[in-house]
């Protein structure tokens, strides 16, 4: 035991050496993909849990056959656990029927693996599966699998807690941005439905980071998670999609990296003004600086760019509209996805009827643009991202206020609030006795957004 402890002491330390010491990252050489993939474990770990353990899926292949070296395991075995893990995708060690028991024992006293937690799941008519996890901190994000007729299945996952952009129409962007994910947790989710499938002969095809978040604002852990998909997961890089409001020095970067990943830029108006009305991010960086780095995209990496636009009724849906979006993106290798707006709470604007969709798409067709409707999946369990989350956040705060009304009631007449910070709000942030987590709370948008701006004009 005293040796396993060192052991995994030595190992934590030299990832963190390896943290500070890697500036820039490649995924070429053995040390810098060693220092890549673990990279995420110092921030995983004092992340993950307060347990003290290794989350499992943040060690690479690589790290754990030193580990069980160390043990004095058969090199088989390293096998035998990542089979468990990846391809049936068990999330307790004891299920590793084939291991000795005493290897088994020592994997848990080591171990947990992952760090989600299924904090609800709901499963569409179109068989389109909607799933929140609760993190660690209580953060909670969103993931959906969808499955396709011709056997594919796409998981669309989420790049951080919320979101900083605040586009207007987006259920994230008006709960507030909480923190970045690890590449940990994202990777996670694309596991969790990866294992399930695999589980059943099936396989899942694709990734779309197009869950809660601004995947280019968490840059570093995005692109971790992305070469763990690949290389865990064996899925391509062409079968990776990440989605973006349009942070245009990060579109560069992602085109001089030549990241074979596909890209969708979410673009939903076709003049400054309005798009700023819908998407502050455009203030910062305009439609034309916009499109000049999807040029540049194109050119560096040969590939095709989609781009999002949400039909709001009235507003980005009409005629003189789509005329001007076909001018716009007249020549540019691209493809437009069509979506009908996905009403939420925050945002009046309605969904364009299903002529108004074919019209808009028809006339782009008009300019030489191809452009499809994408079908709104799991419209019975509102799968727009963000909407889960939103309506769970309630619950939170509704659980954390009848909790703290039961413990008010317990200890009028006795000791009062012990540890309260006395700001005495009622709104859950306080910190709570015992092991409970306060609520996340939401940054400063604007100030998270400035900072975000800036460290992408440096980089
Ligand atoms: N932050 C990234 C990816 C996550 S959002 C981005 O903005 O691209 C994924 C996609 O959903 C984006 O194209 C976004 O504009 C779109 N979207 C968000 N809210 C929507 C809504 N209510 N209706 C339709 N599309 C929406
Ligand atoms: Fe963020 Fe994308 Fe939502 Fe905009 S649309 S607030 S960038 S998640």
């Amino acid at each position: 035991m005293r040796q396993l402890l060192a052991l995994l002491v030595s190992l934590l330390m030299f990832r963190a050496r390896s943290l500070f010491s890697l500036s820039s990252r490649r995924h070429g050489s053995s040390t810098a993909r060693f220092s890549s993939a673990t990279s995420t474990i110092g921030q995983a770990d004092k992340g993950g849990g307060s347990d003290g353990m290794v989350n499992f899926y943040t060690v690479s292949e690589e790290e754990f056959k030193v580990i069980m070296k160390a043990w004095k395991q058969p090199s088989f075995r390293v096998g035998q656990v990542r089979q468990w893990v990846y391809d049936k995708g068990v999330l307790n060690f004891d299920e590793m029927k084939d291991l000795p028991l005493a290897l088994r024992q020592q994997l848990s006293q080591s171990f947990r693996i992952g760090s989600l937690h299924l904090a609800s799941e709901q499963i569409s008519k179109d068989g389109t599966k909607k799933r929140a996890y609760e993190l660690h901190d209580k953060q909670l994000i969103e993931s959906v699998l969808m499955p396709y007729d011709d056997g594919r299945f796409t998981a669309c996952i989420s790049s951080q807690a919320g979101c900083a952009m605040g586009c207007v129409f987006c259920a994230t962007g008006q709960m507030g941005f909480f923190r970045q994910l690890t590449s940990s947790e994202i990777f996670e989710q694309a596991q969790m439905f990866s294992a399930e499938l695999r589980a059943k002969g099936q396989r899942l095809s694709n990734i779309v980071m197009m869950g809660m978040g601004e995947p280019l604002a968490n840059y570093e852990n995005v692109m971790e998670a992305v070469r763990r998909l690949n290389t865990e997961l064996g899925i391509g890089h062409r079968h990776i999609t990440i989605s973006t409001v349009g942070l245009t020095p990060r579109i560069r970067k992602l085109a001089d990296e030549n990241a074979q990943v596909g890209l969708a830029v979410s673009l939903h108006q076709v003049n400054d003004e309005k798009r700023s009305a819908l998407m502050p991010v455009n203030a910062r960086y305009p439609i034309p600086e916009l499109l000049d780095a999807c040029r540049y995209y194109v050119a560096k990496t040969n590939r095709r760019i989609t781009f999002e636009w949400a039909l709001i009724r009235g507003e980005t849906d009409t005629p003189l509209t789509a005329h001007e979006l076909g001018k716009l993106l007249r020549g540019l290798l691209c493809h437009v996805n069509v979506i009908p707006l996905n009403p939420t709470k925050g945002f009046g604007g309605k969904p364009t009827p299903k002529a108004g969709v074919d019209e808009f798409c028809k006339i782009l067709g008009e300019y030489g643009i191809s452009a499809t409707p994408r079908t709104r999946r799991g419209i019975d369990i509102d799968a727009g991202c963000g909407q889960l989350s939103t309506e769970l956040k309630r619950k939170q705060k509704k659980s954390v206020a009848t909790l703290e009304e039961e413990q008010g009631a317990l200890a009028s007449g006795a000791s009062g609030r012990g540890n309260g910070d006395g700001d005495g709000d009622g709104d859950g942030d306080d910190e709570e006795e015992g092991d409970d987590v306060p609520l996340p709370v939401s940054l400063d948008v604007a100030k998270e957004r400035e900072r975000v701006f800036s460290v992408c004009d440096k980089s």
